[in-house]
């Protein structure tokens, strides 16, 4: 997505138009692949006006490409749709969820209280951001509530319906009602893909929080919970500040921390 406003919303482009990403994650597991996210889908990008809002696609500078697509890479993979199983949201946005009906197979986990308030959608955000038609043709839903153990202090799902036990999501309310963040227990330690719990880099991993004006505009225009939001954003930075449990993080829309987990020279364009 390519916001105008540059700097002000990513804080590196030099131009008028700013750099943010869907970033999606790829998993192979016993079970098949599994994906977590899945931006914009095939469909987005063959007929964006009948899916997607225009408000959002003006105010987000979305870029409809093919090859963008979570699909797309698959493939260049050398996998099918098919061989994706599950995919695990962290919520319903239009930015997260257009991709499901790209991978027919899969299916879906997400949040009870998030796909109750996608259907309910009442107010103009709501009824800009979720879009029913990116989704009303999922054949296999798993919805869950928080409930056992918790992880470093914070509330979470185990036992995700047929997914390895390493994946587990991480009630993180405020940006949605059921917004939630996936964690993952891989052999580097655990990872933390905390979705739109934050949206700037610098809002984690040193003692002081900062954001790009813009980025904290769009924040608190999509959120839904203020105080939900912000104490989850702070339970988050402290866990960034405290190497002793090694949990890496990462946002759904930062282009940089995108780029460390996959550097433009090794990433398959
Ligand atoms: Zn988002």
């Amino acid at each position: 997505m390519c916001p105008l406003g540059g700097p002000l919303f990513d804080g590196f482009s030099r131009g008028p138009k700013a750099r943010l990403v869907c970033h999606c994650l790829l998993i192979e597991t016993d079970q098949g692949l599994v994906l977590i996210d899945t931006g914009f889908g095939l469909r987005d990008v063959k007929a964006p006006y009948s899916r997607l809002s225009p408000f959002f696609i003006h105010f987000n500078g979305v870029q409809f490409e093919q090859k963008y697509t979570a699909l797309a890479q698959v493939e260049r993979l050398g996998f099918s749709a098919r061989d994706v199983r599950h995919i695990v949201l962290t919520h319903l946005d239009f930015d997260h969820a257009g991709g499901l009906e790209d991978f027919p197979e899969a299916t879906v986990h997400v949040m009870q209280t998030e796909i109750e308030a996608a259907q309910d959608r009442r107010g103009f955000i709501a009824s800009q951001r979720y879009r029913p038609g990116q989704w009303d043709e999922v054949k296999r839903w798993k919805y869950y509530s928080a409930g056992g153990e918790h992880w470093f202090g914070f509330e979470a799902v185990r036992d995700l319906d047929g997914l390895p036990k390493e994946i587990l999501l991480i009630p993180l309310a405020g940006h949605t009602r059921g917004h939630a963040g996936v964690a993952i227990d891989t052999p580097e330690g655990w990872l933390l893909n905390a979705g739109d719990a934050y949206f700037y880099r610098h809002e984690m991993g040193s003692p002081k929080q900062r954001c790009t004006p813009g980025l904290r505009a769009y924040q608190w225009m999509m959120e839904v919970d203020r105080k939900a939001r912000i104490h989850n954003q702070e339970r988050l930075h402290a866990l960034s500040l405290d190497r002793s449990k090694g949990v890496r993080l990462f946002c759904s829309h930062d282009a940089i921390e995108f780029d460390e987990f996959a550097p433009p020279a090794k990433r398959m364009t």
